[in-house]
């Protein structure tokens, strides 16, 4: 699982991590960003770069002297798959009993420690465990690609090399602190570390040594990783002791154009407009800001987001990801099965989702890129094009709706 999402926005790469051959020459036009300097000219760049920020000879030359261009790295950023399932395809296929029973082992078995991390940074068990499974079933698969590499590579080629030479100078920074030797650096094809698959600015940021050894090692070490996540997710946010995320229903007669992540209520005012917790009983009347989440529309599952799963956005930008792994951890606390509702009868092929986006774009909406995704701007666009139209405006985009639109 690529944690690439929180580069480009609403995007997940799917694949895993596989080996990929090195070669020597990049194309002349990967060159364009920095005037046809060779990959060993413009590396001399980033070596007087890293001296000006304080890395040592040292570290520079042992981390980068073996450093290559690596163009299947290139390639297969260019050629990332781009995330188009819904909600239930995706959870269906993440949320799977391995990863709940293996999940619940875990909890119990790691039980103190849990407890120390969310004494500490106030983000309970589960919430880690999730994004833990989800990421790298546990650190079974924290990746074998040369994480030097993959950085330099992607900091050379012209696509985000600002981005990714940051990046690169932060892993420098982790071996100069002594936290990783160059040669343990392997994780995701983009760069990705550890068992939670931390971009290495987070890594030298906020990770925190957690087993005491004097090193953050999030690659060996469950404890280093299981609590440098949870002060990652405290840094972006986390308040202690609130939910993140809860299954609610919702009565038919609602006013669904207040179903947007982006429109928050109280607690007490959704209980007021007749939603209920998922077995009926009645929601606490209190002031708890919420927004209602349908991921697949009125005719799908129904969440109450609290500002919790804000954090979640911050993790990974793709809603679907987000609310998967929210609703994992809501699992390994102890929720049940989500009820399916009708959303699967009503979802659009990626082709479906082009043509109503080309719709859109003709009578004047901007959904961003035409690209088959259902992201924010597609999200709106649809929301506002219902309301037009006088349907219930739920965001979601339906086979109805596509046909309105013809
Ligand atoms: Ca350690």
């Amino acid at each position: 699982m690529q944690r690439h999402g929180k580069i480009l926005a609403a995007l997940v790469g799917l694949a895993c991590v596989i080996g990929g051959g090195l070669v020597s020459a990049p194309p002349a036009t990967a060159a364009n960003c920095h005037g046809g300097a060779t990959f060993a000219q413009w590396l001399d760049g980033v070596r007087a770069e890293a001296a000006q920020q304080g890395i040592s000879q040292g570290t520079i030359q042992s981390a980068l002297s073996g450093v290559r261009y690596d163009q299947s790295i290139v390639n297969r950023d260019r050629g990332q798959g781009v995330f188009s399932q819904s909600f239930l395809t995706f959870s269906d296929r993440m949320v799977n009993s391995y990863r709940l029973q293996h999940g619940a082992k875990h909890l119990a078995n790691k039980q103190q420690m849990f407890s120390a991390i969310e004494q500490q940074y106030g983000v309970p068990g589960p919430v880690i465990v999730a994004f833990w499974s989800l990421e790298t079933d546990f650190g079974a698969n924290n990746g074998d690609s040369n994480t030097l590499n993959a950085l330099a590579s992607l900091a050379y080629d012209c696509r985000r090399p600002q981005l990714f030479r940051e990046q690169l100078l932060a892993a420098l920074k982790i071996v100069e602190r002594g936290d990783l030797a160059p040669a343990e650096m392997r994780g995701a094809w983009a760069g990705e570390l550890g068992q939670t698959q931390f971009l290495p600015k987070d890594y030298y940021e906020t990770a925190v040594d957690f087993d005491g050894d004097g090193k953050r090692n999030l690659i060996k070490s469950s404890a280093d990783a299981l609590a440098s996540s949870a002060a990652l997710l405290r840094k972006h946010g986390w308040r202690a002791g609130e939910p993140w995320l809860e299954e609610v229903k919702v009565p038919g007669n609602i006013p669904w154009d207040q179903a947007d992540i982006a429109i928050q209520h109280p607690r007490a005012q959704w209980a007021k407009l007749g939603v209920t917790r998922v077995n009926g009983s009645p929601l606490p009347a209190d002031n708890l800001p919420a927004s209602l989440l349908l991921p697949m529309g009125r005719d799908g599952p129904a969440f109450l987001a609290y500002p919790n799963f804000q954090v979640y956005l911050q993790w990974n930008r793709s809603l679907v990801y987000a609310t998967t792994a929210a609703y994992l951890a809501t699992r390994l606390a102890g929720a049940p099965k989500v009820s399916r509702g009708n959303a699967n009868a009503g979802a659009l092929s990626r082709n479906q989702m082009i043509e109503l986006q080309k719709a859109l774009v003709a009578r004047g909406y901007d959904v961003g890129k035409v690209d088959g995704i259902l992201g924010a701007n597609t999200r709106a666009a649809v929301k506002a094009v219902q309301a037009q139209l006088g349907m219930p405006a739920d965001s979601y985009p339906t086979p109805e709706l596509l046909q309105k639109l013809r």
